[in-house]
């Protein structure tokens, strides 16, 4: 059942060679068994798990399944989930309980998914290493010293020590993608607006969007055929027809034009990073597909921009919590003022405050033109080199991260050192394309990801081409020592 990919787990179901009930047992035994160890689940609730196990045992037995029917999934702590505690990695949302479901866990709800569990996070999605959830430090199945990546650390962590067979996860400016290179497997961000974000809870809405985390390219085909889909409760959910993901897997990629940026090979890539990523290069040129040296010549300014787009959003989105309506509230308060001062002083956890500072800041009469708009102007010049990038070649490719996974600490007293980590990774989201992380190798025993990004709506696409790699290598299949 460990290593099975879920088209296999779910013939195995159809077949009978187990039960939903089994598999979702034996994967609550392994998180009973190492979470004490990785600390990757904020909830786990046995109880519900089994009863929507032995739902879709009731639904295949009836032959009314599709192919998740029954397999089990961990959810980021960022998805409403009705009945379930939802706290999105903070001590403001320590005791919330979910009153609907997002739009994520609707969908997989719908077609017989089984919630193994919902997964530490960075405090509301913010940070790269998963060392800001007030639920403690998520730990890296590679290696128990280092960081799995953040903020989806904990569905990360899940996926790398087989804890779970699939996962969900949000990319903001990469939470998806360098968790997914750090600790070895595959994560794709979808394009802006496929997935919707009702129920998901907001951190920088103009830039969150939810995707798939498993084993390999085939795997989170299936789960985005699951995940994505207009809905009108969001208003930015983009309204298209429903794709089949997996319909392009297995087509030839030769011909395929890949365009090397070279701003992402120059200083700040380790440079045994960098001879991985060539290597999984040649291995695309081996297998028919032509190099062509590209240019984003705006990629450096991806994150001083995004650490004031991301900060404003996140300061108006986060006022809601204010001890009034629902979650934290401080316990001894003079007035109402003193009650809200006290209720966030003690509810956030320190980098939170700072992109609140920092976004209030920006937003303010007197900057407001000075950083928001002005990095609202560059935002546009970095989204113009992906669609000048683009009509040179069809996918563009390089490091998903600087480096392979880092020492817990290193980089926490050293905010800008963690934001670098992003460096690849944001300007997608700047730009609402989608991308990938894909596993290409290691060094000295840790896994390093290679980023395929692709122009909008390309998902089906980039899956096949992530595809192509997965059929002619082996390590997306490897697993950690200790958790095989
Ligand atoms: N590391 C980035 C941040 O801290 C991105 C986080 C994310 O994608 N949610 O903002």
């Amino acid at each position: 059942m460990l290593n099975l990919s879920l088209q296999s787990l779910a013939l195995h179901l159809e077949k009978k060679t187990f039960s939903s009930a089994e598999l979702t047992q034996f994967f609550l035994g392994r998180i009973k068994q190492h979470n004490p160890s990785l600390n990757a689940f904020i909830s786990i609730d046995e109880e519900k798990s089994l009863t929507m196990a032995k739902k879709a045992d009731e639904l295949i037995a009836k032959g009314k399944k599709s192919t998740l029917t029954g397999i089990p999934v961990a959810q980021k702590d960022i998805f409403c989930s009705q009945g379930w505690p939802t706290t999105c990695g903070s001590k403001m949302l320590e005791n919330f309980i979910a009153p609907y479901d997002a739009m994520v866990i609707e969908k997989f709800n719908e077609v017989g998914a089984v919630n193994i569990g919902k997964t530490n996070m960075d405090e509301f999605a913010m940070g790269s290493s998963n060392e800001t959830s007030y639920f403690g430090p998520v730990k890296n199945p590679w290696n128990l010293d280092l960081v799995p990546g953040g903020s989806s650390g904990g569905s990360a962590s899940a996926i790398a020590a087989r804890l779970a067979p699939a996962a969900t996860g949000t990319d903001t400016g990469g939470s998806i993608r360098q968790p997914a290179s750090l600790c070895g497997f595959t994560g794709l961000k979808p394009t802006y607006g496929l997935v919707s974000r009702y129920g998901m809870i907001a951190f920088a809405s103009s830039l969150d969007q939810a995707g798939p985390m498993a084993i390999s390219a085939e795997d989170c085909a299936l789960l985005m055929n699951v995940m994505s889909g207009h809905d009108k409760r969001d208003s930015t959910s983009i309204e298209r027809d429903k794709e089949d993901y997996g319909s392009k897997l297995n087509s030839s990629i030769k011909g395929l034009k890949i365009g090397i940026p070279k701003e992402f090979f120059g200083e700040g890539l380790d440079s045994s990073v960098h001879t991985l990523i060539d290597a999984a290069i040649d291995q695309y040129k081996k297998l028919g597909a032509e190099i062509i040296e590209i240019s984003l010549p705006n990629n450096h300014l991806a994150i001083p921009v995004y650490y004031v787009i991301a900060p404003a959003e996140a300061s108006s989105n986060l006022s809601r919590y204010d001890g009034v309506r629902y979650g934290y509230r401080t316990k001894e308060y003079d007035d109402l003022t003193d009650m809200y001062f006290k209720t966030r002083q003690e509810g956030f956890g320190e980098e939170v405050k700072r992109r609140i500072l920092i976004g209030t800041y920006v937003l303010s009469a007197g900057y407001y033109d000075a950083y928001y708009l002005k990095a609202q102007k560059i935002r546009r010049l970095i989204s113009e080199d992906f669609t000048n990038a683009f009509k040179q070649c069809d996918v563009i490719m390089g490091p998903s991260a600087p480096s392979v996974a880092f020492n817990a600490g290193e980089k926490k007293e050293d905010p800008l050192a963690m934001y670098m980590q992003d460096i690849y990774t944001i300007s997608t989201n700047l730009a609402g394309l989608p991308a990938m992380s894909i596993p290409a190798g290691f060094v000295s025993n840790l896994p390093v990801g290679l980023q395929l990004i692709g122009n909008y709506f390309t998902e089906a696409k980039l899956l096949n081409i992530a595809h192509s790699f997965q059929k002619n290598t082996d390590w997306h299949l490897k697993s950690a020592k200790g958790f095989e």
